[in-house]
């Protein structure tokens, strides 16, 4: 007889689909209250919304509306002795809370939008018993989200299901033995007994089934009983299974939505590791745990005890998923610094691994900062969405700048939301690139991006997987006790050099550019302050404001989350962060004024006409032209320390400026503009060298056209011919030591207004630039090209900076289009070089010979639909864009002699963003003195990047790096009552007491070092 099984394959599916609807049989259905409200009320509140009585079919608000949805009915009598659920889906996401308020279970909507290949995201089978009595009352409250996982209103919005049903436990576990043994012959090799074997088994199903469910259940279980009794994989790669709901804190959804997801999914999988004793469920971000304890405590509580099972594992090293492109150095430190104290003290877990699967690139300061904090290894996916190059390994040695490496498993499977089915450990083994020296690899599974997490299919599969002839071995357990078993494998794991470069989301250095702005504003704001506030507290006791600090610091480093600060989530978001911003900016101004001014106080400034006492922030002293009153003055400042001017001294005499709309000229440079407003020329006088090629123009204010969406711009967008902002007036001034030339652009209804401003003494080219933006579609960029010939450009990066090519010779090269840089990059050739600074801007590209920065993309945003509102009145924002708003930004021109070190980059770069601050005095005697440095270094390669309280006492921690990529000695002059010196670790602990000798302390620097200093102050 011939083979027919082959033939007959595609009924498989049918005969699942078959059992599938055979496993719950609905008995009686619910009556459907809800209170409806557009926010969220707490339980206690349930019955203040509007209250509906809701039927199937009906439909209950809008995107994002809430309600309390109550069910209520009873259990028929015929239904004793059986299984009972209920079924519910009204077509959001939804939170049971028992009778206490404690939320205990949630449901998700069965048709959110998802990648189905990685399973089906819906949850809608609430457990009430195993054995009902009959006529037991249903009385159920939920708390309602009117959206699916995903932030859309899925299907067509209405009630779905509401129901009393019983569960056929039988039939529900054929079910699961079916699907698993029909996914397991995705995974088997065609030609092998076992496959052929399994394929006779189901297709005997099959045949049983004709004889009706639930009747046969059992013979169809005992006919598939023995393939999945075979036991024994392979152990020569073993899998740990961890289950996750990767939760993006704000991105389709607002920040408020978040926190009822936290609700959801902790207490989904609380109820799921009640009923599997294998489960173990993992949860990053300590910001996620710190919601569910302000806002539901008693499951915080729960959250605990799971902890202290073992059963749910806190994971990652940082407060939130941060983007590690755009955040800081220090707000990194303070990501780990704040997140792992979090978990030690909640918890008592010291986390020794990173978790960012879905971050866009990762920083190469990283490895450095990681191993400083007790953070040996790192755990990603995202580079497997590289568009051009495959990444080479899974299992690796990542080395950063400095060279400090830290392992790092990159997830074989390529996702965190695993189906955790046959296929998946197939993949895993097929995929893994370093299995011929790992025998370990992490398997991530659950529902995540919008939470929900692991349903019981995946436990059920785990289950059956477990062990399974003809699979690798897979044992559940946390992610922490997967990298100890694989940290033994790492002798050989290969090595990676540099960043991790996400060859995709280009976009996202740029999108959302008033977030990007207040974050810089407030990383440094908060630099200053920190440091301010430990001085004024030695000098004048005023108090150091811990707590406002804290929680200041926590919300700089939520926005930091990998989908706000990149500028990927809804304009919800934005709106909202930028209104957060905006208080906490002036909050951080009025607490670092409040300081200057206890600081200031004490200065005797007698004698003086008009005085004025000028801070200092950065560690090397400063001369530099600051306007006090009406008048300018040239402040000659001391390192981290202040200086006093007298407003009413006669200005200094300043050398000769020349300023007209088509010149700029001090002593250092000459600029000189085209009609169109372009620079056509800068002669350096001091280099003696033309900086812009012939019949080349600089600072073009380009225009393109820009189809992508906040994450990407299209690869090839330069080949195209973009429009130019166009020059309507030009206007020339000399205030002072400034010559000053105001140019006025226009594009449509968009208009840019830029100060070109050149300071007596200095050849710094500043463009002090106000935007009201109103195209669509659209990225605005500025282009240098110079006349520096070198194949490698030089970035900042977070603690240091790295070089990139300049050519597109390999395929790597060509990926790196748009790179990442923090406060400047650089095209230098051996004796100089021009640099590119900014104050907010992240998005770069330096090709040829030409400095190219990303100021603006004007994209739709996520989940805007573009056709939608597209005709909007002319100069009027259109909503559905990013963007479309005021923005102020400066960024400067800096030609040097030497390399970007030589030429005084690093300085000039930190100048620009870190301004003398002035605060006027009244006449008055002191006991500080006219002129003051607290912290002193004796080179110049070495910055100090923090200055703050430790975080467990009133210790003074100080933060220093090598800047320069070189190995020098430091000595470190220490101005203030100083008694002992520690040298310690991120996370502020002792490492070596040091010595201290006349107030100073002797350090050494690797290059791009970086240093902890904890300080004992004396009385
Ligand atoms: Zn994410």
């Amino acid at each position: 007889m011939p083979e027919y099984k082959f033939y007959t394959k595609h009924h498989l599916e049918v005969a699942l689909r078959m059992i599938g609807e055979a496993a719950y049989v609905e008995i009686s259905p619910l009556t459907i209250r809800a209170w409806c409200t557009h926010e969220p009320v707490p339980f206690e509140d349930r019955c203040t919304g509007e209250p509906r009585a809701l039927s199937l079919g009906d439909t209950w608000g809008d995107l994002f509306d809430c309600a309390w949805f109550r069910f209520t009915g009873e259990i028929p009598a015929e239904a004793a002795g059986e299984h009972v659920v209920l079924l519910l889906n009204v077509n959001g996401e939804l939170c049971v809370f028992d009778d206490a308020g404690v939320p205990v279970r949630g449901l998700t909507p069965v048709a959110s939008n998802y990648d189905y290949s990685l399973g089906t995201p819906g949850k809608r089978v609430l457990e009430i018993t195993n054995s009902a009595q009959g006529s037991e009352p249903i009385d159920v409250w939920a708390d309602a989200g009117y959206n699916d996982l995903f932030g859309n209103v899925s299907g067509d919005g209405t009630v779905k299901q509401a129901a009393v049903a019983v569960c056929r436990d039988e039939v529900r576990a054929l079910y699961y033995d079916f699907e698993v043994l029909l996914d397991f012959l995705k995974a088997l090799p065609e030609d092998s007994a076992r496959y052929h074997q399994v394929l006779t088994g189901l297709t005997d199903v099959t045949h049983v089934l004709y004889e009706g469910l639930p009747g046969v259940a059992t013979k169809a279980r005992a006919i598939l009983k023995p393939l999945l009794d075979q036991r024994g994989g392979d152990p020569s790669l073993q899998i740990s299974a961890v289950g996750h709901a990767h939760m993006d804190l704000a991105w389709l959804w607002p920040i408020r939505e978040t926190i009822r997801k936290g609700a959801r999914t902790f207490s989904t999988a609380i109820e799921l590791s009640d009923r599997y004793p294998d489960y173990v469920f993992g949860a990053s971000q300590p910001q996620y745990f710190q919601w569910m304890k302000d806002h539901y405590p008693e499951l915080y509580k729960k959250i605990k005890a799971k902890v202290q099972e073992g059963r749910l594992e806190p994971q990652g090293a940082m407060w939130v998923e941060a983007d590690t492109n755009v955040s800081g150095g220090e707000a990194l430190v303070r990501q780990v610094l704040l997140g792992k104290r979090f978990f030690k003290e909640e918890f008592g877990v010291d986390i020794d691994y990173l978790w960012l699967p879905d971050v866009f690139g990762y920083s190469a300061a990283l490895p450095q900062i990681l191993s400083k904090a007790g953070v040996t290894t790192f755990s990603t996916q995202k580079l497997s969405w590289s568009l051009i190059n495959t990444f080479p390994h899974h299992s690796f040695k990542w080395q950063g700048i400095d060279g400090t490496q830290v392992l790092t498993h990159m997830l074989p499977e390529e996702t965190y939301n695993s189906p955790a089915a046959p296929r998946s450990v197939r993949r895993i083994e097929q995929n893994y690139r370093d299995k011929g020296i790992s025998h370990h690899s992490l398997m991530v599974y659950g529902i995540g991006d919008g939470g929900g997490g692991p349903g019981a299919e995946h436990l059920e599969r785990l289950i059956r997987i477990k062990n399974l002839a003809g699979l690798s071995p897979v044992k559940q357990e946390s992610a922490a006790d997967f990298f100890k078993k694989w940290r033994k494998e790492a002798d050989r794991f290969p090595t990676w050099v540099g960043e991790l470069y996400l060859e995709r989301h280009e976009g996202t250095l740029t999108t959302e550019a008033r977030n990007k702005w207040y974050n810089r504003k407030m990383e440094l704001g908060l630099r200053g302050l920190e440091w301010r506030a430990v001085i004024a507290g030695v000098v004048a006791g005023t108090a150091y404001p811990q707590d406002r600090l804290t929680d200041i610091w926590r919300e700089v480093l939520l926005y930091q989350f990998h989908d706000i600060l990149p500028g990927s989530s809804i304009k919800r978001v934005y709106d909202e962060s930028v209104a957060r911003y905006a208080t906490m900016y002036d909050e951080v101004g009025a607490l670092s004024s409040a300081r200057e001014a206890a600081i200031a106080e004490l200065v005797d400034t007698q004698g003086l006409v008009s005085p004025a006492v000028v801070h200092n922030d950065l560690s090397w002293a400063r001369s530099e032209w600051v306007r006090v009153s009406e008048n300018w003055i040239f402040a000659e400042v001391p390192s981290m320390g202040y200086a006093t001017v007298d407003a009413g001294a006669p200005t200094p005499e300043v050398a000769e400026l020349t300023a007209s709309s088509a010149r700029l000229e001090n002593d250092c440079l000459a600029v000189s503009f085209a009609g169109d407003g372009s620079i056509v020329s800068v002669l350096d006088k001091r280099l003696g060298r033309e900086l812009i090629p012939e019949g080349e123009s600089a600072n073009r204010l380009v225009v393109f056209v820009d189809p992508g969406d906040a994450w990407d711009f299209p690869m090839d967008y330069a080949e195209q011919t973009p429009r130019t902002m166009v020059l309507v007036s030009s206007e020339a001034r000399i205030d002072g030591p400034l010559a000053i030339l105001k140019q006025t652009y226009r594009l449509g209804t968009s208009e840019l207004v830029q100060e070109i401003v050149l300071a007596s003494g200095s050849s710094r080219l500043d463009f002090v630039t106000k935007l009201h933006w109103r195209e669509t579609a659209s990225m605005l960029r500025t282009q240098f090209p110079v006349a520096v010939h070198a194949e490698e450009a030089t970035y900042e990066i977070q603690f240091g900076h790295l070089h990139r090519p300049t050519h597109r010779n390999t395929t790597w090269d060509l990926a790196r289009d748009e790179v990442v840089a923090h406060k400047w990059a650089d095209l230098s050739q051996r004796d100089f070089g021009v640099a590119l600074l900014n104050d907010s801007k992240y998005g770069h590209k330096i090709k040829g010979n030409v400095i190219d920065l990303n100021l603006l993309r004007s994209a739709p945003y996520p989940g805007a639909n573009r056709e939608v509102n597209n005709t909007f009145p002319a100069g009027e924002p259109h909503l559905g864009y990013t963007d479309q708003s005021d923005h102020v930004f400066t960024y400067a021109f800096y030609p040097h002699a030497g390399d970007a070190v030589e030429g005084g980059v690093i300085e000039e770069a930190y100048a620009l963003n870190v301004p003398l601050s002035v605060t006027p005095v009244i006449l008055h005697a002191g006991v500080a003195p006219k002129s003051m440095s607290w912290l002193q270094l004796d080179t110049p390669n070495v910055v100090i990047e923090a200055v703050k309280q430790a975080e467990d006492g009133d210790d003074v921690i100080v933060r220093l790096y090598e800047a320069t990529g070189a190995s020098v000695d430091a000595t470190l002059s220490l101005n203030f009552p100083v008694v002992a010196v520690s040298e310690a670790d991120l996370m502020e602990n002792v490492v070596e007491d040091l010595d201290v000798a006349d107030v100073a302390v002797r350090l050494s620097f690797t290059p791009f070092e970086i240093k902890t200093l904890r300080l004992k102050l004396g009385a």
